[in-house]
């Protein structure tokens, strides 16, 4: 019997037919995240309170290909009646929702010590972090509840498994991503709309790059010398790759789950090793 030789597609379109919201789809990971979901076929509604940035970038994607589909909707993610008008814009335009990509978020006062956290700045962090999450994940159940179908994605961060290297309101944030992950998981799986979050390790975003005050070049070398896969440098694509499985119909099963995207930087400690290495030199 002869060997089959046909060759696979050479580009198959995972999310033909979708459609999907990105907030903080302006910058970082949410860029990357609709600049992926376009390339395979998404019709993406880019939601930001960026505007400059967020049409900038659906210009560029509709003169890029023809067949790309996008729009920008300016919404600030702690407001209800923005989240709501973004969703409905979606529906109106697109006629459905498929990928509700809760992404926006911020770092915050740097300053980690309980004392030296200022109590504005925590409710803010919550106010984006959590809210935000919270109220796009509301408005999208909305709509696909009816529809029996969907996803919910969610941005955490490694802070959600590692603790000790973010201030306080960040890394509480992040873990109540994770619980409204599971929580949300449970209500909707009978809707057949599944929920995951995705809790990326570092990466020289803007957010980044401005928390740490230093050059990209410099955030992204000392992120990858603590990081424990070697030989590659952490990217926003790295964490749209994650999206786009989580997101398409290769994913139909995966719910619950947080997708830790960090090289496995969280499943150890080099502590004790950097210690006794520092008491043999
Ligand atoms: P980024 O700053 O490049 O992008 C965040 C986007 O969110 C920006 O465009 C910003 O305008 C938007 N945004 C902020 N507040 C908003 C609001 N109220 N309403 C609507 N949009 C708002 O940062 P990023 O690194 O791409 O961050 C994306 C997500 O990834 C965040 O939730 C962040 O916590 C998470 N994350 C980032 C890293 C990292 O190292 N970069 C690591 C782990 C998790």
């Amino acid at each position: 019997m002869q060997a089959d030789t046909s060759s696979p597609s050479p580009f198959t379109k995972r999310l033909q037919g979708k459609v999907a919201i990105v907030t903080g789809g302006a910058s970082g990971i949410g860029e990357s995240t609709v600049r992926l979901f376009t390339k395979h076929g998404a019709k993406v509604v880019i939601a930001d309170i960026q505007d400059d940035r967020g049409t900038s970038l659906c210009e560029e994607l509709l003169s890029d290909q023809p067949g790309n589909d996008a729009i920008y909707v300016h919404c600030d993610v702690t407001v209800d009646s923005h989240v709501q008008n973004l969703v409905d814009t979606a529906v109106s335009k697109y006629g459905r929702l498929d990928i509700m990509f809760n992404n926006a978020g911020i770092t915050g006062d740097m300053d980690g010590t309980i004392l030296g956290s200022d109590i504005e700045n925590f409710k803010r962090v919550f106010d984006v972090n959590v809210l935000g999450m919270f109220l796009g994940a509301k408005h999208a159940a909305r709509v696909m509840i009816p529809a029996k179908s969907g996803v919910i994605l969610f941005t955490s961060s490694v802070a959600s498994v590692v603790a000790g290297e973010t201030p306080h309101a960040y890394a509480m944030s992040k873990h109540a991503i994770v619980g409204l992950t599971k929580n949300l998981c449970v209500e909707l799986g009978k809707y057949g709309i599944r929920v995951n979050c995705i809790s990326p390790y570092g990466m020289a975003t803007p957010l980044l790059v401005e928390a740490m005050g230093m050059q990209k070049e410099v955030v992204e070398e000392s992120v990858c010398a603590a990081a424990t896969l070697k030989g590659v440098v952490p990217t926003a694509e790295d964490v749209a790759e994650a999206a786009l499985y989580l997101g398409s119909d290769e994913g139909k099963y995966v719910s619950g789950v947080n997708l830790v995207v960090d090289g496995g930087y969280s499943i150890t400690n080099p502590s004790f090793n950097m210690v006794l290495k520092s008491y043999k030199s």
